[in-house]
């Protein structure tokens, strides 16, 4: 026999269901996209293309995932992206070790050698906009996962496109009217110089490690060129007297740095030295720059040399510069910049309300016939009530709505409505497109 369930308790238990807390949440420091992430965003997109297609950068995509060492041999184990905040992905298979890409430039490297592009695209020009994962602790403009737009050329040993990644990652700034952006820039050199530098901050670090910061006496071992862009307190001050990487440049390294800062100055983009720069990847040779922008305390991107970072994953001898810089800085400048815009101050677009069965069907037909035209028109169809309907029209800022009831599916007609001056008028469906194109190009 059915257990009777009391009513009350029937209540109760539909209570306790509706309050229910939906259980899943995004991981953190990961978000969801909406519409309006998406203006800002397109804006982005948009200006990197063009950039891009004037420079001369092809669009390249690789794959999310890729071989852990890449990453750790290119990016390099002491660097913190591949050491603290690499995502490794398990697979059922035998791939060996996957991660998700913590930056691009190691991806893109193997997909012009993979492709055997080193043979026929001299120098291979590269620009991307692609999601990136870093564990990192979230907070303001530092995400777990994140987007970034970036240029490369790959076999550019010149001086010249140094320059060209500088200049082309300025002028995004320029194309969305960010403020005074500014470059800073330092050179770590190459082989050459940077084992005479590293003797010599070593022999200055001697015997102060033991007042600086646990990092730092790791760095010390691994990486000493990391302890001048420490932020801890305690290491700061050692910092003014430490010896400076463009003194030890030596050779073509110090050649190559002078040229990169005269072409930066015959095209006048503003840039200051930095001898605390030095950036986190193992992989940087010679050139290395960040560039920032006016009320924002972090860098918007950053970039440099990676001559040997083919050689590095078994591949040719192979010089490479580029550049990335991150997306979701460059909206919170866009929109700390931009006065929120009102939508009743311009209205746009149309908007389709139906009423009844036959009016529902006969919408698809009208949709149809705006599509060919090229004509874009929202519509709600969970919404049954003109009332309703014109309020979603209006929440929209649409500048027209089309109204069909049963009456106009029988006269083969649309009501034509002004959503500002609330005027109507009736249009024959052959007409419509027409009539709709001349009232929106009307100012
Ligand atoms: P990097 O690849 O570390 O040189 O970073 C280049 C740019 O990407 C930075 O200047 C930031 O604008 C952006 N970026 C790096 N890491 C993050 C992150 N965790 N969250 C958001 N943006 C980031």
């Amino acid at each position: 026999m059915p257990i009777k369930i009391p009513k009350a308790q029937k209540k109760k238990e539909k209570k306790v269901s509706s309050r229910k807390k939906f259980l899943f949440s995004s991981p953190r420091g990961m978000h969801d996209l909406f519409k309006k992430d998406f203006e800002y965003r397109d804006k982005i997109e948009q200006a990197t293309k063009k950039v891009a297609s004037f420079y001369g950068f092809d669009r390249i995509e690789t794959p999310i995932l890729e071989d852990a060492k890449i990453f750790e041999r290119g990016t390099g184990l002491s660097s913190e992206v591949v050491s603290k905040q690499m995502f490794y992905a398990k697979s059922r298979g035998s791939e060996g070790r996957l991660a998700l890409r913590p930056e691009m430039t190691p991806g893109v490297l193997r997909a012009y050698i993979q492709k055997g592009l080193q043979q026929v695209l001299v120098p291979g020009k590269f620009f991307y906009i692609s999601p990136l994962f870093r564990y990192e602790r979230p907070q303001a403009g530092r995400f777990r996962q994140f987007w970034q737009l970036g240029f490369e050329v790959i076999q550019s040993p010149q001086a010249i496109y140094d320059a060209q990644i500088i200049i082309a990652t300025y002028k995004i700034c320029q194309e969305l009217h960010i403020k005074n952006p500014i470059i800073k820039i330092n050179s770590i050199g190459g082989r050459l110089s940077r084992n005479g530098y590293i003797k010599k901050l070593k022999d200055y670090y001697r015997g102060k490690t033991t007042k600086m910061c646990k990092d730092c006496q790791k760095r010390y071992k691994d990486n000493p060129l990391r302890m001048l862009d420490c932020k801890n307190e305690r290491c700061q001050v050692f910092k003014d007297e430490a010896p400076q990487a463009i003194d030890a440049l030596v050779g073509e390294d110090r050649n190559h740095f002078k040229q990169v800062l005269e072409y930066l100055d015959e095209v006048e983009i503003p840039y200051l030295i930095d001898h605390a720069l030095v950036r986190g990847l193992d992989y940087y040779t010679r050139t290395v720059f960040e560039i920032f922008s006016e009320n924002y305390d972090a860098a918007l991107g950053g970039g440099g040399r990676y001559d040997y970072l083919s050689e590095t994953l078994g591949g040719p001898k192979m010089a490479g510069v580029g550049s990335a810089m991150g997306i979701e800085r460059i909206i919170d400048i866009l929109k700390e910049q931009e006065k929120p815009r009102k939508t009743s101050q311009k209205r746009q677009g149309i908007f389709l309300v139906q009423m009844g069965q036959e009016a529902k069907k006969r919408s698809l037909r009208i949709l149809e016939l705006l599509y060919e035209a090229r004509i874009p028109i929202k519509e709600s169809f969970t919404k049954d009530s003109m009332k309703a309907q014109l309020k979603a029209a209006d929440k929209e800022g649409s500048r027209f709505a089309l109204i069909l009831g049963q009456r106009e599916v029988f006269e083969d007609t649309i009501l034509l409505r002004d959503m500002k001056t609330g005027n109507q008028e009736v249009v024959a469906c052959e007409k419509l497109v027409s009539e709709v194109k001349k009232r929106l190009k009307k100012k």
